[in-house]
This record gives C-alpha cells, sequence and structure tokens, in this order.
C-alpha cells in the first residue's frame, strides 16, 4: 500500500479504514482463527478479531507506541493495551502519572479515557507468535505513518515501547520530513529533533511484555520514570 496522502482528514476516519483492513493473508487468519478458538479464560467472551486502532484524544500531546496487539488482550477486547499483563502495566503507570483515569485497563468499555495522550500500534493486527513479517510490517506502515502526521499537530512527546516501535517511530517521523539523528534503542534513550519552533521528544521504554516484567528487566519504577519523562517534554501535569 503507498503512503495514504491526504485521504484521511481526521483520527477517526483513519481508525475506521484501520479496522476494515484485511491486507495481510496470514495475520487476518491469524486473528480471526484467535477469535474462533480463544483462550479458555475467556470462551464465553466474543472476541474482537479485527484490527486494532489507537486510543486517546486526537489532539494528544503524547503518543506512545508499542508493537502489536496481543492475541487474547487487544484482539479480544479491541482496544489497545487492554486485557492483558502489558496493558495492566502500561494503564497502571499512566494512571500512577495522572494521565489514566482509572489504574486497570481490562475492557473497551470499563470507561478508561486518557488524558492527552494517545496509545497505538506500529502494526494493527495480533501477529502469531508476535512477530509480524517485514512484509507485514512495511504493509501497515502507512497507517502510522497518517496516524503521526495527524497526531503531530499537537503531539511533543513520542514513548516508543520496545526497539521496534523506535524503530518504526523514527522512519515514520524521518518519512514525514523530520531530521533525526540515528540512535540506539534502550531503555531510556531520548532523541530531540525541532519541528519549526516546537521541541519535540522520543524516549524510549522497554516494552511491559511479561518476557520484560517478569524477569525484572522492567520495573514499575523504570516505565513510571519514562512516563514522568514523556509527560515532562509534553508539558503535562
Ligand atoms: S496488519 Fe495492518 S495492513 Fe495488515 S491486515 Fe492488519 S491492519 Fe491491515
Amino acid at each position: 500500500m503507498e503512503w495514504l496522502g491526504h485521504l484521511y482528514k481526521k483520527l477517526e476516519l483513519l481508525d475506521k479504514a484501520i479496522v476494515k483492513c484485511h491486507q495481510c493473508p496470514r495475520l487476518v487468519e491469524w486473528r480471526e482463527d484467535v477469535a474462533v478458538t480463544k483462550r479458555k479464560a475467556y470462551e464465553n467472551e466474543k472476541y474482537w478479531g479485527k484490527p486494532v486502532p489507537g486510543f486517546g484524544p486526537s489532539d494528544a500531546r503524547i503518543v506512545i507506541l508499542g508493537l502489536a496487539p496481543g492475541a487474547h488482550g487487544a484482539n479480544r477486547t479491541g482496544r489497545i493495551f487492554t486485557g492483558d499483563s502489558s496493558g495492566d502495566w502500561l494503564y497502571g503507570s499512566l494512571h500512577r502519572n495522572g494521565i489514566a483515569k482509572i489504574p486497570t485497563s481490562t475492557s473497551a468499555k470499563d470507561g478508561q479515557a486518557l488524558k492527552d495522550t494517545r496509545i497505538a500500534c506500529a502494526v494493527r493486527c495480533a501477529p502469531p507468535d508476535n512477530k509480524p513479517s517485514t512484509e507485514e510490517r512495511h504493509t501497515c506502515a502507512p497507517f502510522l505513518t497518517h496516524e503521526f502526521s495527524l497526531a503531530s499537530k499537537t503531539t511533543t512527546a513520542y514513548l516508543a515501547l520496545g526497539s521496534f516501535a523506535w524503530q518504526a517511530t523514527i522512519s515514520t517521523l524521518r518519512q514525514l520530513g523530520h531530521e533525526i539523528e540515528t540512535t540506539k534503542f534502550a531503555h531510556g534513550a531520548k532523541v530531540i529533533f525541532k519541528d519549526g519552533d516546537k521541541k519535540i521528544t522520543i524516549i524510549g521504554s522497554y516494552h511491559p511484555s511479561q518476557q520484560n516484567t517478569f524477569t525484572g528487566k522492567l520495573t514499575k519504577a523504570m516505565l513510571d520514570k519514562v512516563i514522568k519523562q514523556a509527560a515532562k517534554a509534553a508539558g503535562i501535569g
């Protein structure tokens, strides 16, 4: 798919287009298959089983980016980082920092709301083993380019969760014409660039996946710290 140009004037319209997307045959089959087979704990629930759009206000000052929806998390609930352990960590930290209305994120109807912050994923469909192929990443990339383009009117801080989100954030912003120095991903890595008079900050964080939180690679204090940095860079709180 080519860069979407100015086809979508509002994030709400982009979100609607994302939800209808069927461009990646392997991911379409997987997301829909998971929605039918289900995990035993959720066997009585109706899974979303579609691409997952961003969540949060269209005039957000912080954009948080992850890799892709979890098979039994966002692919089940229909809201990004919702219904799994990664979401518990992320929204818990956002709540401690005054950004999320409630400390948990269990379903799309739980009343959660974000202050000045939008959360999205670089790939919008749940992939097998959390690993989208290079081609699938490439196919989905224009949605992110367009989302960043629309959000960039108000966004001054990006928080990238994991090395792929870090690369996707930088390459997408470069595609939008920004000059950004090459910086290696690390927890707490920071890149600052100018957009006219605005100072834009990109911050890296380890992804709050169980692989990182169970092993202690990422602690709540570490996550709170980078979210606090993003809030400060965006002038929130
Ligand atoms: S990953 Fe992206 S491009 Fe591929 S089917 Fe899902 S929404 Fe469409």
